[in-house]
Parts: C-alpha cells; sequence; structure tokens
C-alpha cells in the first residue's frame, strides 16, 4: 500500500494529555469530513478545521510508495540523543490510511503509536495511544480509547453525552478563533464543574512551534 503524507516532522505534542512529550507527527493528507478547501468549508461536516492537510508540499511530505519508505523516513526524523521513540498519525483523518502492516512494522522499530482521529473510521489492531476527537455531525464509531478531546462549546453537542463512553481520559479544549479567550474560561469553569474533564490548551500555537 501507498500513503499521502502532508508532512512528517520531530516536534513536541502540543495538545491534550501527552502535552510536552517528544514525537514524530506524521500527517497524512486528506480527511472524510472536509475537503480542506475554503470554498467547501462551509458545507463541511466539519467546518472548524485549523488545518492545512491537502496535498504533499509540507515538510518531508510525499507519495510513500510502501510501508517500509515511509518508516524509513519517521525513523530519520527521530533525534539520535533520544529515548522512547513515539510517532503520532494525525492527519486529516489519519485512519483513511493506516493499516495494520504499517503498525506492525513500526513496532518491530520500537516505536510506540498514537492517533488523533474523529473517530468515525475503525482503528487496526495494537495502537499504543488512541485519541479520539468526535465531531458534531458526523457518526461516532470508535467509541473507546485512551483520550477522548472534546473541542468546546459546540451549541447541542454537549461533554456529559461522552462521559459514558470507555475512554481513560477526557480533555476539553476551548474552540480557537476569534472568540478563544472567551472560550478558554468556558473550559476552565466546565473543569472546576465537571472533574472528570481536563483542561486541554493548544499549546505549540502559544509557543510557536507545529
Ligand atoms: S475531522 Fe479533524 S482533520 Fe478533518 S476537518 Fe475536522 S478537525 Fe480537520
Amino acid at each position: 500500500m501507498s500513503y499521502t503524507v502532508k508532512e512528517i516532522y520531530f516536534t513536541i505534542q502540543g495538545e491534550g494529555f501527552h502535552t510536552g512529550k517528544d514525537a514524530v507527527f506524521c500527517r497524512f493528507s486528506g480527511c472524510n469530513l472536509w475537503s480542506g478547501l475554503e470554498k467547501d468549508r462551509s458545507k463541511a461536516v466539519c467546518n472548524f478545521c485549523d488545518t492545512d492537510f491537502v496535498g504533499i508540499d509540507g515538510e518531508n511530505g510525499g507519495k510513500y510508495k510502501s510501508h517500509t519508505d515511509l518508516i524509513k523516513k519517521i525513523e530519520s526524523c527521530w533525534p539520535k540523543n533520544k529515548k522512547e521513540k513515539y510517532v503520532v498519525f494525525t492527519g486529516g483523518e489519519p485512519l483513511l490510511q493506516l493499516d495494520q502492516k504499517l503498525i506492525d512494522a513500526l513496532h518491530r522499530c520500537d516505536f510506540k503509536i498514537a492517533i488523533e482521529t474523529n473517530g468515525t473510521i475503525l482503528p487496526p489492531n495494537n495502537i499504543d495511544w488512541i485519541c479520539v476527537s468526535p465531531k458534531k455531525n458526523a457518526d461516532l464509531l470508535l467509541k473507546k480509547g485512551d483520550e477522548l478531546k472534546l473541542v468546546y462549546p459546540q451549541e447541542d453537542f454537549n461533554p456529559e453525552q461522552f462521559e459514558s463512553l470507555d475512554f481513560t481520559h477526557f480533555s476539553i479544549q476551548p474552540m480557537d478563533g476569534k472568540e478563544l479567550q472567551n472560550n478558554i474560561l468556558k473550559c476552565v469553569s466546565y473543569c472546576i464543574e465537571n472533574p472528570s474533564w481536563k483542561l486541554s490548551l493548544q499549546t505549540h500555537k502559544i509557543i510557536g512551534v507545529k
């Protein structure tokens, strides 16, 4: 199988439970809930996306012909002085492309594997960290994992409806945009009133890294 990748780079994880963790980010191109083109945004199932996942023109982006080629590139991004190799597959929607062969081969290379998904596609087996970010107008199929991360607030899409699902951690993250400051305060109040939810901030935007 070949893989279409927007970018691959080493960074520290900016948001969610693993904020601050060393990671290679592999961003697959494409999403099933939006074309990624501004002209389609207002009609998209998901229309608050802040990520460019279109094409293959980012750092180390390209068409990778096989899982071996892709792993070689991911390996080359991992700094030699760091242990605990960790790769985060994101997008777009990573589960449009991530397959068992890639997962198994990465494990053989001692990588731990995380995904950031919208939860509309079921994953291959043995992923080490599953973070699901449900979207209001999309069917949620993936109802268990390590972290459920909800962008807040969204009209008629309340955190309570997810609390019975089988996730270990529940994170709430302020909706970016003109109302960001207000939304941060709303998230803080929500976490104070609802202790099972923890605040997730997009620290990569604050410190100015990808
Ligand atoms: S599901 Fe995720 S990647 Fe796709 S458009 Fe929404 S926020 Fe962006």
